[in-house]
């Protein structure tokens, strides 16, 4: 389908630790890897078999100049099939080494992310992730040091890992400081079928959910999510991978949208899934009847709910109307 190619994509949720392409990794580890160390199979028996292939990534991201040079490789990626905003999202915390403090990692990831700017056109922001297998201590240091970048190249925070083993009622603590300092968020909920998880997020504050699959079950949290206007970040890919979404149900984004949801189409991890962004536009148009119309809403949906400023908002709305032309 060559359309969808031509087409502007902004993703909202994308790992930049699951996006490297295989020659970055290689590059930045002086070794050969299998690409199977790196992706997941699409029957994938777990979520817990989808995190192993993370393990080769993170290693590659423990020098500013590796961080740095991932944003951009990540980008570049980005510019080939025409996406025009990207935020990119990482845990700072699993950077941390005796040579790099918080700062160096935060300017090297924004430096990236500007050099993307000029080098390829795209814009982008980074989102900070807090970890739920992290230490209170931990978690807290990470989002304070990241508040004074805050609007010169993070845009927001995240809380990312294990939802079932530690839920979202255990980061009070995490919402009440974002909000304290104003810090927006996004905080993954409902990948594993609570929708307990998505309420408490977006009752904190949230301003997005990340997958929230299991909203669908829920009457009076679509209620509560459309009066609040909350987007939501799904992976339809990634989704099925870690059986947030069962093989043979049908992806709830016909439903989302049917009951007035704001939902985004995003790729979670490019490499780890194997996937992009004009693959899953392709998955939606072909399993779910979605039309051609409909992607521009989605599009839409996503530059309204991204955490860019109003300066790119608005050059990314002139996008919309020059491909109507
Ligand atoms: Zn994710």
């Amino acid at each position: 389908m060559s359309y969808i190619n031509t087409l502007p994509k902004i993703d909202l949720h994308c790992h930049l630790d699951g996006s490297l392409s295989l020659e970055f990794i290689e590059k930045c580890l002086d070794k050969t890897i299998d690409i199977n160390e790196i992706t997941a199979p699409y029957d994938c028996q777990s979520l817990a078999e989808y995190l192993t292939r993370f393990d080769l990534p993170v290693a590659a991201l423990q020098t500013g100049e590796n961080l740095k040079q991932a944003v951009l490789d990540v980008i570049c990626q980005a510019k080939k099939e025409n996406i025009t905003y990207l935020e990119i999202r990482f845990a700072p915390t699993l950077s941390i080494n005796s040579e790099l403090s918080y700062s160096d990692i935060y300017e090297s990831v924004i430096e990236g992310s500007k050099e993307g700017q000029k080098t390829y056109g795209v814009y982008s922001n980074i989102i900070i992730c807090a970890m739920r297998h992290h230490s209170e201590n931990d978690n807290l240091n990470m989002l304070k040091s990241g508040r004074a970048y805050l609007g010169e190249g993070i845009c927001a925070l995240d809380l990312a890992g294990d939802e079932a083993g530690f839920p979202n009622e255990n980061f009070t603590y995490l919402f009440e400081e974002a909000n304290r300092i104003s810090m927006p968020f996004t905080i993954h909920s409902g990948e594993c079928g609570r929708s307990k998880n998505i309420r408490i997020a977006v009752e904190a504050g949230a301003k997005r959910i990340g997958h929230g699959i299991c909203l669908a079950d829920d009457k009076s949290l679509i209620d509560l999510c459309k009066e609040k206007n909350i987007g939501f970040e799904l992976c339809p890919t990634s989704n099925y991978q870690t059986k947030a979404v069962k093989a043979g149900m049908e992806y709830p984004l016909r439903a989302f949208l049917d009951y007035g949801i704001k939902a985004t189409v995003n790729t979670d991890n490019r490499t780890v899934s194997n996937t992009t962004m004009a693959h899953e536009y392709e998955l939606i148009t072909g399993k779910l009847n979605i039309a051609k119309e409909e992607l521009m809403l989605l599009y839409k949906n996503s530059i309204e709910l991204s955490f860019a400023n109003d300066d790119i908002k608005n050059t990314l709305y002139n996008t919309v109307s020059d491909y109507a032309k």
